[in-house]
């Protein structure tokens, strides 16, 4: 299945289950900006095509969830931060889901809770997925509360 199935296919869910909410996580290195063997420097960071405009559209979505899933250490990873706050791009934690522990269905403590995972380990294509997830999410009605109250995933 491709992302662009993925993503739909999620959403369909969410909407089902009246939940006001998805969870994306994002690899950074050949997902989202060139992999890099130095020592990050903020500025050496470069950006696939079309990524930092999706990755904008997403970090505004109030239904949108973004967590940072790299293997990069604590000091690199607060660079990157910042370096991506200029452009527009915030992730909401790191490594973790801290808004699900766990459900009926699931034990998140090793794995966090996602509904979308782009990385190039998992067959995300960094030159060509970045445009299909832009024009698939302008497409997206955005998740709300239903009924006046939140609902959260595994509720
Ligand atoms: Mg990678």
């Amino acid at each position: 299945m491709g992302i662009v199935s993925c993503i739909k296919g999620q959403h369909g869910i969410a909407l089902s289950r009246g939940w006001d909410r998805m969870y994306w996580a994002v690899d950074l290195h050949s997902t989202l900006i060139l992999p890099n063997y130095e020592k990050m420097k903020a500025e050496d960071v470069v950006y696939y095509p079309d990524s930092v405009e999706t990755m904008r559209l997403l970090s505004g979505r109030s239904d949108t969830r973004l967590i940072m899933y790299t293997c990069s250490w604590p000091a690199e990873i607060d660079e990157y931060q910042k370096r991506f706050a200029t452009d527009g791009i915030h992730f909401d934690w790191v490594g973790e889901n801290p808004e699900v522990n766990h459900t009926e269905y699931g034990d998140y403590s090793k794995k966090p809770y996602f509904n979308v995972l782009l990385d190039d380990k998992a067959g995300f294509d960094p030159h060509t997925d970045w445009e299909k997830i832009f024009r698939v999410i302008t497409g997206l009605p955005l998740l709300q509360k239903v009924y006046g109250r939140v609902v959260r995933v595994g509720d």
